[in-house]
Formats: structure tokens, sequence, C-alpha cells
């Protein structure tokens, strides 16, 4: 994963952890020179005994670079390309800066492109705000439909955050119905603070008032995925559903390294060439190297790289060890293992509650859709098999209009009981006005002195 202009973005939101990260490099242009970028191309494609060849690029805000930078990076691909061998370029990009050119570009290149959008404007305005702080909503929209007017191939990555996870079916539907997208990444912000207030450091046991609360979590990704499993199987994809699904189907790799019994393979390339052990580690105790001193795939393969890939099973608390779940959540990722277990150990994921519940809640239907797929059925299928069951009370609670008696016989109305937590597509959702603190901006001093 490359970062052409290190954490630089064009934006200033709330949550992001990679703001500070600029105060790394002190002084620095944050500008891929072109020696950095051949070299990385070059051994990139060096380094893969594959055919098939991922360039991810990654920000800060990749596109600050200007076209010009990409035109020059599939030049390079395609100078260096060894006979069969296809490239697959992806940009992660907060979209406010794409116009018809940018799009055409993206378009001729077949890249893949994430865009970051947060769910309906008052969601997403809560913490996606611009350097003035204003929400960026309409220009996010702008650069949606500007991918889509071209055929781009995009997918949108949603936080979730401490606001918009009180609103799971409100983000998801907005995304489904109103955006029109057929992928979502789900990522939850868990920005953790050291003594300082910081979120520079993977340090500290506190976490922003920004953070999705662990039980919050829970109750957000079973919510979607009771909508998606009810409606949208082979539809609408979602990267965390499919990821377990993988799991549930015992497969080498999840697609999603948090949810991978170890890590290692996900390098992230700053704009200097210095290469660290993961994106969510670009601290000076996690750089392996520069690739103008050596190869990147000497790097993957350093010492130091493949005992950070173990770690992460090898640190595993017993309660994780213990858990039922653990082959498809596998502690989850460690740079948010930060909570104590039930019996007083350290190192249990922050979400540990929020994940529990969730990959419990979906066994039966992952069980479900796992057998569908052994038996050369399709994954869709499911929805069929799962209407077909004798619902449960909170199912029949889902289903029920919200003003008729709740099915569990409480004498309550469904929306005051059982059905609390629904809204539905004909109530539209009246969201307050949410006006996030600003983030406290650490100065030069501070990161380069961390103990004043
Ligand atoms: S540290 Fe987290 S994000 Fe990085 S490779 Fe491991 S699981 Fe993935
Ligand atoms: S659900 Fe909790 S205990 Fe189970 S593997 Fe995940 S983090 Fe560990």
């Amino acid at each position: 994963m490359a970062k052409p202009t290190g954490a630089v973005c064009n934006l200033a939101c709330t949550y992001c952890f990679f703001l500070d990260k600029e105060l790394l490099y002190p002084g620095s242009p944050f500008r891929m020179t072109g020696e950095a970028l051949e070299a990385y191309i070059r051994q990139l494609i060096e380094g893969h005994e594959t055919p098939q060849v991922t360039v991810a690029w990654q920000g800060g805000e990749p596109t600050l670079m200007g076209l010009d930078f990409f035109r020059t990076a599939i030049e390079l691909q395609e100078r260096y390309r060894r006979p069969g061998m296809t490239f697959e370029n992806t940009m992660q990009t907060n979209g406010t800066l794409l116009d018809d050119e940018w799009c055409e570009f993206l378009a001729e290149n077949d890249y893949l492109v994430g865009l970051s959008l947060d769910g309906p404007r008052q969601l997403h305005d809560a913490y996606r705000v611009n350097k003035d702080g204003r929400g960026t909503f309409d220009r996010v929209m702008r650069g949606v439909r500007l991918l889509q007017k071209h055929g781009v191939e995009y997918n949108i990555l949603t936080t979730v955050n401490r606001i918009n996870a009180d609103y799971p079916l409100e983000v998801y539907r907005f995304l489904r119905d109103e955006v029109g997208t057929e992928w979502i990444q789900l990522i939850p912000i868990v920005e953790r603070l050291d003594s300082d207030g910081l979120a520079l450091r993977q340090e500290g046991t506190e976490v922003s008032e920004r953070s999705v609360q662990p039980e919050q979590f829970g109750r957000f990704m079973t919510t979607i995925f009771d909508e998606w499993v009810g409606n949208d199987v082979g539809r609408v994809y979602v990267q965390t559903f499919e990821a377990a699904v993988r799991n549930w189907l015992g497969m080498a790799s999840s697609g999603m390294c948090v949810f991978n019994e170890n890590c290692g393979a996900a390098l992230a390339l700053e704009h200097n060439g210095d290469v660290y052990s993961c994106d969510h580690y670009v601290e000076p105790k996690y750089r392996l190297g520069n690739i103008a001193d050596t190869q990147m795939v000497e790097l993957l393969g350093s010492d130091q790289q493949r005992q950070f890939g173990r770690d992460k099973s090898d640190t595993l608390p017993g309660q994780c060890r213990r858990c039922e779940v653990r082959f498809a959540c596998h502690g989850e990722c460690p740079k948010s293992r930060f909570a104590v277990t039930a019996d007083g150990e350290q190192g249990l994921h922050y979400l540990c509650a929020g994940w529990y519940e969730f990959f419990t809640h979906i066994d039966h239907p992952a069980k479900t859709i796992a057998a569908l797929l052994e038996a050369g059925q399709p994954a869709s299928d499911v929805m069929a098999v799962m209407g077909s069951e004798v619902p449960d009370l909170e199912t029949m609670a889902s289903r029920a209009p919200r003003n008729s008696p709740c099915p569990c016989g409480s004498g309550l109305k469904v929306k005051h009981c059982h059905g609390r937590s629904r809204t539905t597509p004909t109530e539209p959702t009246t969201f307050p006005v949410f006006v996030a603190e600003p983030r406290p901006r650490v100065t030069r001093t501070r990161i380069n002195n961390p103990e004043t």
C-alpha cells in the first residue's frame, strides 16, 4: 500500500489518525519523487511470482499528487511488466478532487476506487469536514456521481463511529438505495489516545469520544447483517460479511487482514520510500527500511516483518484462544488490542464484545451460506432458506407494524418492545444536529519530544 502524499490530505476529518502523522516527517514536502515511484513499481513487479499485480494507492489523499503522477505510474507498469502480467490499480480517496478528467483516466485504466462516505448528509458531515470545519457531503456525492457517470468501478468505505453507529439501517439503506452502491466496506473507528491525548502511537487504553463503543458496534453490524441476509445477498457485497463467509468455509484467507490468523503481508510505503510493517504502524519502531537501500521483497521477508506477522496469533489472550468464534475473528487487529479479558489478562481487542455478538449472531446464516456454496448453489438462496424458517422474536418484531402489539406478548407496542431499535423506510429519520468537537492538533515540539 503506497502513500504518495504520506498522511497529507485536503480534508481534516475529525477522527483521522493520519493527521498527526504528518509530524513524523518534519519539513517534508510529502510528495513521492519520480525515483521513489519508479523504484516502487519496479520492485513491486520484480517481487511478484504471480501474474496479477495489485498497485494500491492510499493516503492521506492520493489525488493531491495530480493526474500526471498516476499517468507515470501506468507508464512504468507498462515499461517493467513481464509477459502475461496484469495490473489492478486501486485507490482510496475522499472523492472531493475528482473531476471528469480524473474519472476518464480511472475508467480507461480500470482503477478500482474506494471512496469514503459515512452515510446520509448529517451523519457524514458529523466528522468528515474540510479544514474550515465544513461538511464535505456535497463534494463527496459529486465525486460518486462522476465515478458512476464514467463507469469507474468503485466501492464505498464507511467508517463506523460513535455517531453513525446508532443508525445502522439509515446508513446501509442510504448507501444501497440512494447512492446505489453494490460494494460496501465498514471500518470501525477506534481512536486510541496516549497519555498526552494523542492518537499518534499505539499506546493508551482510553479512546476518543469519536470512537465507536463495543456493544454499539455489535448492534450496528448485526442489524445491517439481518437486512442484508434478508434482502441483498448476491446483490450487495459487504466486505466484512464476505470475509466472514470465507472463514466459515475454512478458506486460506478471509480477504481481510484483520480476520486472518496472522499479519505481515500489508506493507505500507511512505512518500519517501520508507517501508513500515503496516499502514496502522507507521511509527519509527515499525520502520523496516527504505526501498532505495533494500528491495521491498527483502523487507517483506525480513525477520522483523515475519515476527510482526506472527505476533498477531502469538499474543492472543486466553479468552480469544478459547473463544468459539476465534476462527472468524482471530482477535481482530492488534492495533486495538488494549482491553482486558474477563480474567484480567491484557491484550483483548477493544471491540471484542461487539465482534463476539456479531459472529455468534451470524453463525446460522453464515453456515447456511457456506453449505449452499459447497453444494454448488448460489449464496443468494440463503434468503429463501432463512425466510422459510420460523422467525425468532426479534425477527417477528422487525416484520410487524410498529404500532401493533409486540409478538412477545408483553402488551406493549412493537416500537416500545422488541422493535425498539428498528426503523423502517416509511419513517424517515430526523437526525439531530451533530457538532463534533474540533480535534486538538499537536505541535512538532510535542512529537519530537514525546515526554513533554
Ligand atoms: S496490524 Fe491490523 S491492519 Fe495491519 S496487517 Fe495486522 S490486522 Fe491488518
Ligand atoms: S470475539 Fe473477542 S474473544 Fe473471540 S476471538 Fe474475537 S476478540 Fe477474541
